[in-house]
């Protein structure tokens, strides 16, 4: 089938992936440049956090998220990333005073899914074990069945891979104005597929009223003497924060790629993604002194050593949002849309993908 995929963000180079193996033609638009740096996909951490989303997420998202967990690593090969997919669970943390705010939320947990029952709570010597440079840290919680994705560098293989492929064609720098059953609409024209996919993200506000953009700062360290090799979460009343560790910095990514995308390695000391604000506002500009502050206060705090880290990158994005926060599939005969993924976009979009595909476009040819 000739098909259109609106939107190469996140949601769209999963489709892409998923529809090419099945023999389909693409055609591939984006507003902006094909390396995707603009879109929530990139500056997204990549976690893969079924059970810590638990505190706030239904338990639908811990449903897809797992199905997702399943189907990444293939995903992520297919795009050619080998090692950007990591399996090491996430260790929950807080200060002792703050310790009843962690115990709810793993109580919470337990409240909500079964699987959750048999989360273990670490001592120091218990931590030390898993993750040595966190041992001063008298209680935690480790989720041992969640993982994280190299998000930047996924983006990253998935642009070689995709517009390497004869029968893509990738139509970027180009503004879509409006989709319908068949048709993609830009620029006073009309041009007409088998079927049409909007993976606008944010984009998509023109037709979905109620969709919103909830704003997500990070901050990107480098540090020499820490060494932190899964997610990391520290609870807190006030400032809750993740530490991501981006291990293999651009090993592997050309280095066009490295200028566009800031994330070059040059020192070969370990980044760490810090994040992240939420926000409810669509402002896209840099990161406020607030969060500055926030974020990076409640690093220090985690161990001192980030002290001395470096800060060599920022960026803000926003999530695109329903009022439930949940992920939304809109089937038509000719026409799928999938939006919403909000903050849990790499724990979704495999799942939901293959969710739309099934519901859709593969049930009315099969
Ligand atoms: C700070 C932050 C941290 C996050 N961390 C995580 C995390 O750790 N784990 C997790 O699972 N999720 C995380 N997310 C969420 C995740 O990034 C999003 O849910 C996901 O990127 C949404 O995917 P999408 O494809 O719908 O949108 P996007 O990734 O934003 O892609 C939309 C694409 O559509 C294009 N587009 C828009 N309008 C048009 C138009 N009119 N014409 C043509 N092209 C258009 C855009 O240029 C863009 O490329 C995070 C998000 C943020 C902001």
């Amino acid at each position: 089938m000739n098909i259109a995929i609106v939107g190469t963000g996140l949601v769209g180079r999963v489709l892409a992936l998923n529809l090419l193996k099945e023999g389909h033609t693409l055609t591939l638009f984006d507003k902006d440049t094909k390396e995707g740096v603009t879109s929530a996909g990139f500056t997204a951490a990549g976690m893969l956090a079924p059970f810590a989303e638990l505190e706030t997420a239904e338990s639908v998202i811990f449903e897809l998220g797992n199905r997702s967990m399943e189907l990444w690593t293939s995903l992520a090969r297919e795009a050619g990333l080998y090692n950007g997919v990591k399996f090491n669970g996430t260790i929950i943390t807080a200060h002792q005073q703050d310790m009843p705010e962690l115990e709810h939320f793993i109580k919470t947990l337990k409240w909500k899914v079964d699987k959750a029952k048999d989360i273990k709570l670490l001592n120091s010597q218990g931590l030390k074990e898993i993750e040595s440079e966190l041992s001063h840290h008298n209680q935690s919680f480790y989720l041992k069945d969640e993982g994280h994705i190299d998000s930047q560098r996924f983006i990253a293989f998935s642009t070689t891979y995709l517009d390497s492929m004869p029968n893509i064609i990738w139509k970027d720098n180009t503004f879509i104005n409006r989709l319908e059953p068949n048709k993609v609409i830009y620029n006073n024209q009309e041009e007409s597929f088998d079927w049409v996919f909007d993976a606008r993200g944010l984009g998509a506000k023109e037709y979905f009223k109620d969709l919103r953009g909830v704003r997500g700062e990070v901050i990107w360290v480098e540090a020499n003497d820490i060494n932190i090799s899964r997610p990391t979460r520290l609870m807190h009343p006030r400032y809750k924060i993740y530490i991501v560790p981006r291990e293999n910095g651009c090993e592997g990514i050309e280095l066009e790629y490295c200028k566009d995308c800031k994330i070059a390695q040059t020192t070969g000391s370990k980044r760490y993604i810090v994040g992240a604000s939420e926000i409810e506002s669509e402002d896209m500009s840099d990161i406020s002194v607030r969060s500055t502050l926030e974020l990076l206060s409640a690093l220090f705090t985690v161990h001192p050593n980030f002290g001395e880290a470096r800060v060599v990158n920022t960026e803000t994005n926003c999530r695109p949002a329903f009022k439930d926060n949940l992920p939304r599939i809109e089937n038509e005969k000719g026409l799928t849309r999938i939006n919403g993924l909000y903050r849990h976009g790499y724990l979704l979009a495999p799942a939901i993908v293959e969710k739309a595909l099934n519901e859709g476009i593969r049930r009315d040819y099969d």
